[in-house]
């Protein structure tokens, strides 16, 4: 999906994909709900083996990438209710921001991960060595 984006960061943003090669699975599942393991990720990169965690707490640093898709996510959802029902009241604003959170954190928390992550390494799909195929 987003072939023609391969190379930019919203490539392996989009696809839950290694950072440096575009071509390893970051995260476990495949679907943000499957609410079992949705935001576990593999510790290394099948296909280059870049270490995700590059040091002990370098995911606590999603937090910040985390605040700035919930305020986004807020802000969104107020303003589909301010052009959808116009008339609503503040009650309706915080009922409908809160359960749109609630819903979209599963989403939210494997994005803000691999948005993180994609601040400190960049595609190096040519550089890297091609994988040896076994026959
Ligand atoms: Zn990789």
């Amino acid at each position: 999906m987003f072939s023609f984006l391969k190379g930019k960061r919203m490539y392996s943003i989009l696809n839950s994909k290694c950072p440096r090669c575009h071509e390893g699975d970051f995260h476990v599942s495949k679907h943000a709900y499957q609410l079992k393991d949705f935001g576990e990720n593999h510790e290394n990169c099948s296909v280059c083996g870049l270490k995700y965690e590059k040091e002990p707490g370098f995911f606590y640093g999603a937090m910040y990438v985390s605040y700035a898709l919930t305020v986004a996510f807020s802000v969104a959802i107020g303003v589909a209710i301010f052009v959808l029902f116009p008339a609503s009241s503040y009650k309706v604003y915080l009922t409908s921001i809160l359960i749109g959170l609630v819903v979209l954190f599963p989403l939210s928390y494997r994005l803000s991960r691999i948005i993180w992550m994609n601040f400190f390494y960049h595609y190096q799909g040519d550089a890297l060595p091609k994988p040896q195929k076994e026959e």
